[in-house]
């Protein structure tokens, strides 16, 4: 069934449903990312931190698709923040993945301490500009880095990428996101597996006949979030895109929305300084 896509606002689309490879070796990379493509995934999303970027972009490229039909997200270490570091750090991440040109690329979390989001920005903004990545964006951005990016550079970023599930629905960063065109990326998008075996979300699961990964996804693909769930199980991997034969009731989702306590799995993205 057809994954539908996001426009952004940079008139790029993106696959609503994406994979994510967090945690996966570089070795087990090529093995798993052949086998999200083999199921239908057609967005893959790593990172420079991840250690992947090899194994991802082989499978990539063996997988034999013509370049266009998918859709590839990196992101920018935070060591790497800066100017002519960003460039430097885009140059080894693509040679990393073999790829001539990238989909997305988001700056990893803020680093607010180090104050160079504004400079990686403006360096994300030139490498656009010579036709080398598609779209750029940001991750674990508040409210607040957002405004200040917003306000220096006068261009909004395409997305940011944030922890969101269930215990951390994120309405308020969501609703600042809608209002700035700005799309809504979930991280940890099952908590991490931590959220299968809750109550709230077994009753659902048995209500709709569906698993409780498939009725966590379907709750982010309702509220309009692009999400990327991980597994690294070719069934599960499967499983986790057949969400598109089903719809949650207005009940069901309140219900699991209710489950919001606003409390994160990850880091703190004001304190996050990891790579400084
Ligand atoms: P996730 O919420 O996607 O959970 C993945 C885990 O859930 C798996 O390891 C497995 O244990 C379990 N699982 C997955 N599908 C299942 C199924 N169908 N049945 C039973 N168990 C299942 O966690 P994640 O990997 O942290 O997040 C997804 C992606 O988000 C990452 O791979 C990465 O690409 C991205 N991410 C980004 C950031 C960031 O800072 N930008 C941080 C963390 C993750």
């Amino acid at each position: 069934s057809a994954i539908p896509s996001i426009v952004l606002n940079d008139g790029n689309v993106i696959p609503q449903l994406g994979f994510g490879v967090f945690q996966v070796p570089d070795d087990d990379a090529y093995p798993v990312v052949t086998a999200a493509l083999e199921a239908g995934y057609r967005s893959i999303d790593t990172a420079a931190i991840y250690g992947n970027e090899e194994g991802t972009g082989r499978a990539i490229r063996e997988f034999g698709l013509p370049r266009d039909e998918i859709y590839v997200t990196t992101k920018l270490w935070n060591s790497e923040q800066g100017y002519d570091s960003t460039l430097r750090a885009f140059d080894a991440s693509m040679a990393r993945l073999g790829l001539d040109y990238l989909d997305l690329y988001l700056i990893h979390w803020p680093v607010a301490a180090a104050d160079r989001y504004v400079d990686t920005f403006r360096a994300f903004q030139s490498l656009k500009s010579q036709g080398r990545i598609k779209s750029i964006g940001v991750s674990n951005f508040t409210e607040a880095h957002l405004q200040q990016l917003i306000g220096e550079i006068g261009e909004t970023p395409v997305v940011n990428q944030i922890e969101l599930h269930p215990r951390l629905a994120q309405r308020e960063l969501r609703d600042f996101h809608a209002s700035h065109a700005i799309a809504t990326e979930a991280w940890s998008p099952l908590g991490q597996g931590t959220l299968l075996d809750d109550q709230t979300i077994t009753s659902v699961a048995a209500e709709v006949g569906r698993t409780p990964a498939q009725v966590i996804i379907r709750w982010h693909l309702q509220l309009g979030n692009i999400v990327i769930p991980k597994s690294v199980t070719p069934s599960r991997i499967a499983e986790n895109l057949d969400v598109f034969g089903f719809e949650l009731t207005d009940d069901q989702m309140a219900a699991i929305t209710a489950l919001d306590t606003g409390s994160r799995i990850g880091p703190d993205p004001d304190t996050m300084t990891a790579g400084l």
